[in-house]
């Protein structure tokens, strides 16, 4: 199989380095605040990949951390940790934050039918592999002290940069007004910053109380459980240019030689074409499809129509259109359920060498996805097809064997949502006409709204 390489800027042909199991490293959430579609896009592709990879029969040995600490308001080091953001913003511990975010973490990603990798880890539990990592780049002349922490000497590191393909010189030209005075490049980045007694998650460290850089963590957990070197690394393309860079640069710098055979990066989710922003109030989440009568299961659908290296851009438009499009596969994939007309092996062979061609060329879905309309529009209805679908959805994840024809009710659950919301959105925008109007709208569909504390609810009048 073919996987695109950010590293070489190619599709290159895998193998992985020792016998049949895969080393995979996917960077993981933020655990402050829900994970917005835009995360789970990536994590919906790293668990494409996963199945791909198992498909080919590939054994995994797959980690994914959980960060619950470092990981600053901006990626280049600087403002506050997002967890203490969050916890000062919600009133409550870090830990607490890092607990409930990281179980609707879970509860989300089940949701999208996205696997579990074999092994979780919290930054938080693994600081003394942290301090040791950074101790040793220090001892081998990468790291030096400033009075509010350790950083790494990019200088220091000829291959800075080669990941993203900036140059040094850019990174100086594109770097801000230098805040930290006592950095000797403005790229140097934090390995282990040095807390003041009100900082709430601090430990202790050859360096008096701190707590690590961001980065630090990828590196020292992949080579907990990975080795020294591994297969796979994946991540959203915004990492490229800092957080792999760095990954990169420490752990090449204690290696001597590189880590990660292969960098894979998943493309952004945009909406209405624009950046996914809180300060836009677009970032949705996995409640927000509910809440609107949707299927996660069909945003699923609508990140497999896009290829990963491709942008995708989210609308609530798109979103109807997916679950329609969803429906009509799982009602057509189970017309086959019950068939028993004859079709010719020699034709499912072929849908099933076009589907493999497909997930093997860079884990082309969208090609795999048309495949698979073939299967569940062919006029002859048969359970043979049936089973071919079954076996192209251990890579689709799309519940094919789960698969219900949805209800009338649920049709117009989703329409009165997304009228509400369009509602709330005019009202928002204090476009007063437009909120009756649509009221009106609901009223003629004989539903009746009301505003309460909790929210808009509605009844059948
Ligand atoms: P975070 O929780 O901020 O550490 O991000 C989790 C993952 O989501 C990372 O792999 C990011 O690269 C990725 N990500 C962030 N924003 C987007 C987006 N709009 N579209 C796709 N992936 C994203
Ligand atoms: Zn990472």
């Amino acid at each position: 199989m073919k996987l695109y390489n950010t590293l070489t800027r190619s599709k290159d042909e895998f193998v992985p380095m020792s016998g049949n199991e895969v080393g995979i490293y996917s960077c993981g959430p933020t655990v402050y605040n829900y994970a917005h579609l835009g995360n789970l896009r990536t994590y919906v592709f790293m668990d494409i990949l996963r199945r791909v990879l198992k498909y080919n029969g590939f054994k995994l040995r797959h980690v994914m951390n959980i960060t619950d600490v470092g990981h600053l308001v901006s990626d280049a080091d600087e403002g506050e940790d997002k967890m203490l953001k969050g916890a000062r913003e919600q009133k409550k511990t870090p830990w607490e934050i890092a607990e409930y975010y990281t179980r609707v973490f879970m509860e989300d990603t089940d949701a999208l039918n996205i696997e579990k990798p074999e092994i979780i880890c919290k930054a938080t539990d693994h600081i003394p592999e942290m301090i040791a990592f950074v101790e040793e780049l220090v001892k081998k002349g990468y790291g030096y002290e400033t009075s509010d922490g350790i950083y790494f000497d990019i200088s220091k590191f000829p291959g800075y940069g080669k990941l993203s393909g900036i140059s040094l010189e850019d990174q100086m030209a594109g770097a801000r007004v230098e805040v930290n005075e006592e950095k000797r490049h403005p790229a140097d980045f934090a390995l282990w910053k040095k807390a003041p007694p009100e900082h709430i998650m601090q430990w202790e460290s050859p360096w008096g109380m701190g707590y690590p850089g961001w980065h630090i963590e990828c590196s020292a957990m992949s080579m907990k459980y990975l080795g020294d070197t591994f297969d796979i690394h994946t991540g959203g393309v915004d990492h490229i240019p800092v957080h792999h860079e760095n990954e990169i640069a420490q752990s090449e710098a204690l290696l001597g030689r590189p880590a990660v055979r292969f960098w894979l990066h998943g493309e952004f989710m945009m909406v209405d074409n624009g950046k996914m922003s809180k300060s836009l109030n677009n970032t949705y989440t996995v409640k927000d499809l509910r809440d609107r009568g949707y299927n996660p299961l069909a945003f699923r659908f609508m990140c497999l129509n896009a290829h990963y290296r491709n942008k995708l851009n989210f609308t609530w438009d798109g979103m109807a259109a997916s679950q329609t499009a969803y429906n009509r596969f799982m009602e057509g994939a189970l017309t086959h359920r019950d068939g028993s007309e004859p079709v010719d092996q020699a034709l499912c062979d072929a849908f099933l060498k076009d589907f493999e061609e497909a997930i093997n060329d860079d884990l082309n879905i969208p090609r795999a996805l048309g495949v698979a309309w073939n299967v569940v529009r062919h006029p002859q209805k048969s359970n043979d097809l049936y089973k071919l679908l079954v076996k192209m959805d251990s890579v689709f994840g799309l519940g094919v064997e789960n698969a219900s024809v949805e209800t009338e009710p649920a049709q117009l659950d989703r329409e009165i949502e997304e009228l509400i919301a369009q509602r709330q959105k005019a009202r928002q925008e204090k476009n007063w006409k437009l909120a009756d109007e649509i009221r009106d709208k609901i009223r003629s569909m004989g539903i009746e709204l009301m505003d309460t504390p909790d929210g808009v609810k509605w009844k059948k009048i």
